[in-house]
């Protein structure tokens, strides 16, 4: 497959107010030649905040079109790109916690759409109630406090929670917001968490980095027949057979590649590498 230059010097506005420009510039024009801009009056808070005010207008990749759309609006451009995270528990491992990062391009001109993504279990992501500042520095000190930021509110519920100390990135500040929010609080119990926004926790920044990256991976697929890239998988077939009785199983057997611009699609069979499946995978050897 070659390498798709529709992008080369293009001007590409990223939809940030969180410095995601730190790690998404540098791979994005050094791999692609595009020119990422940052728009000056770009409000991403309206798309949702991960302290909960403002909920998510969608599910994380429509938000991420929501930002994609709005940076493209407000600059009059044609080529946008806009990331979303999403934590939470493990999707197979539920006592692990997990950040999902995608990042999204969005082509106006070529009406084209591509997304790279990444599922990283290397998150600070936690939250607590706490009573004292002893217990404010036993959470920091697990949640690679002060590199990484915090949030400190006298309740959860940022309805019932009269401030929001958010970023807080050193001692001084962690002391006076516990401070305050004891002194704000009902029950003498207030609520501490991570600041997941990327330029308050560089863990997070890796994350965006790898969705980037995967992000290129993606554009460089180009379709065999038009030479759009973004000529991505969009379903897995199942039907791998067992090894043991030849009899199909649920695991992926091959995987279908279509173009987003003339539709041409391609089967290609054993992604995983296996041509078999595991007889412990099966439902007539091991029921
Ligand atoms: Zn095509
Ligand atoms: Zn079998």
């Amino acid at each position: 497959m070659s390498e798709p230059s529709c992008f080369t010097n293009r001007v590409a506005v990223l939809a940030t107010m969180h410095y995601k420009e730190k790690v998404i510039a540098p791979i994005l024009e050094l791999e692609l030649g595009l020119k990422i801009v940052v728009p000056p009056h770009l409000d991403t808070d309206r798309f949702g905040t991960f302290t909960r005010e403002q909920p998510r207008p969608g599910n994380q990749l429509e938000t991420a079109q929501l930002k994609a759309q709005q940076a493209l609006a407000l600059t009059g451009e044609t080529l946008a790109i806009a990331s979303e995270g999403a934590f939470g528990p493990h999707p197979q491992i539920l006592w692990l916690s997990c950040d999902r990062e995608i990042v999204l391009l969005l082509d106006q001109r070529q009406g084209i759409e591509i997304v790279g993504q990444t599922l990283s279990t290397e998150t600070n992501f936690a939250s607590q109630t706490i009573a004292s500042y002893a217990e404010a520095q036993a959470f920091a000190a697990k949640a690679g406090f002060p590199t990484h930021g915090l949030i400190i509110m006298s309740d959860r519920d940022t309805k019932n929670s009269s401030a929001i100390y958010k970023g807080i990135r050193t001692e001084t500040a962690l002391y006076e917001a516990v401070k305050q929010a004891l002194a704000q609080s009902t029950t003498g119990r207030i609520h501490i968490e991570t600041d997941m926004r990327a330029m308050h926790n560089p863990t997070r920044m890796q994350a965006i980095a790898a969705a980037t990256e995967d992000l290129v991976r993606n554009i460089r697929q180009v379709c065999p027949q038009c030479g759009c890239p973004g000529f991505a998988i969009v379903e897995a077939l199942p039907g791998l057979l067992c090894a043991h009785c030849h009899s199909p199983t649920r695991l992926t057997r091959s995987v279908r590649y279509e173009c987003q611009k003339c539709h041409s699609s391609e089967e290609v069979l054993f992604p995983n590498g296996l041509t078999t499946a595991d007889p412990a995978q099966c439902l007539y050897c091991n029921p």
